[in-house]
């Protein structure tokens, strides 16, 4: 049996469903096509958000709303709280959980209407509408041609820049993963989405406390002021050692095809003053690798900025005393 484990394939015979604002979505669009749903909602003990000494712990039946206004991860992990307040509206935050947001899929309006016969993310070898039609909002980073699909959620952003693991459970028990490990890069199968395998779902996020993770801030930039996907984010993690960076950590979103970790510019920082100068020549290095496609060629240069805006504002946040 072929189950849907986020993984994205149209026919997948059984899809999981949590707040639904997702698969609910597809299904209607005539996308996703599950014979059967399995309704998660009775995992009550997969909702609790927990803030210990040494790590978080995100349940990821937790509503989006919840974990958005949780006072210890407004505290000790703002930039999450951030990604979430900044995400979708009031209402699909209030439905929505944490597990479903990351396993969302793209906006590319090519897969969500399958009168574009071509694409290898809903049909796997029909070809990438995208490539050569109207492709603004597509990714410049970590694509290749068989997809260049945006990922479009920010608390993924937030969960690989603090290098959160994800715990699983499946038929064959439990397992953690890297949250960077989740998201599959396309390599000629952009239907295959997440490494979940077959029947397992996600019962959590942990992340780890760390000395940068007080001083830490969600930068988006979209089309309009709410209620929108992000053309451009970075979630940025500082630990300052006066104005010199001890450590960073930083993921960019909105402009890759999956949540994107900016290990170069990491490298590129850690050890200097964070001054204007620095922080754009740290941007250079994380947009380095870009490819555009037409429309999509202002994207490089929108995301260095918003990366630049980000690590400023980040270094001059006020951080009370833990
Ligand atoms: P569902 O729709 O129930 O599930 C989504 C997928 O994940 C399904 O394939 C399901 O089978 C699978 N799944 C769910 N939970 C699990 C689990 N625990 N284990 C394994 N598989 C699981 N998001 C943003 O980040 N930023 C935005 O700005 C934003 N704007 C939006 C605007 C609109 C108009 C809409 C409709 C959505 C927007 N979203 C945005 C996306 C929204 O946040 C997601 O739809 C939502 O988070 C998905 O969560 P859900 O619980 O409803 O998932
Ligand atoms: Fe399909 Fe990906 Fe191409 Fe969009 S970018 S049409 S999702 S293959």
């Amino acid at each position: 049996m072929a189950h849907g484990t986020g993984q994205g394939q149209t026919d997948a015979v059984t899809q999981y469903l949590a707040g639904g604002t997702t698969l609910v979505d597809l299904m209607k669009l005539d996308v996703l096509r599950p014979r059967r749903l399995v309704d998660l909602n009775t995992a009550q003990g997969s909702r609790i958000i927990e803030v210990a000494d040494a790590e978080l712990r995100l349940g990821a039946f937790a509503k989006m709303a919840a974990a958005a206004k949780h006072a210890g991860v407004l505290a000790h992990y703002p930039v999450i709280a951030q990604s979430l307040q900044l995400a979708a509206s009031a209402q699909l935050r209030n439905m929505a959980t944490l597990g479903g947001n990351v396993l969302q899929r793209t906006r590319c309006p090519y897969y969500r209407d399958p009168s574009w016969l071509a694409c290898n993310k809903r049909t796997p070898g029909s070809g990438c509408t995208a490539l050569t039609a109207f492709n603004r909002n597509h990714a410049v980073l970590g694509v290749d041609d068989s997809c260049i699909a945006q990922y479009p959620g920010d608390l993924a952003v937030a969960l690989v820049a603090l290098e959160a693991q994800v715990e699983l459970l499946g038929p064959h028990g439990s397992r953690k993963i890297a949250f960077a490990a989740l998201h599959r890069a396309p390599s000629g199968t952009p239907h295959l989405e997440t490494s979940l395998r077959e029947g397992e779902i996600i019962t959590a996020f942990r992340v780890p406390a760390a000395p940068w993770t007080r001083r830490s801030t969600y930068v988006k930039v979209r089309d309009r002021a709410s209620y929108e996907f992000a053309i451009a984010s970075a979630a940025v993690a500082l630990q300052l050692d006066g104005d010199t960076v001890r450590q960073v950590r930083i993921g960019l979103g909105g402009i890759a095809y999956r949540p994107w970790r900016a290990i170069e510019a990491e490298t590129l920082l850690n050890g200097q003053v964070l001054t204007e100068a620095n922080a754009e020549a740290a941007a250079t290095a994380a947009l380095r690798g870009a490819q555009t496609h037409g429309f999509n060629d202002y994207k490089p240069e929108l995301a260095k900025r918003t990366l630049v805006r980000a690590l400023l504002e980040t270094k001059s946040m006020s951080v009370s005393p833990a």
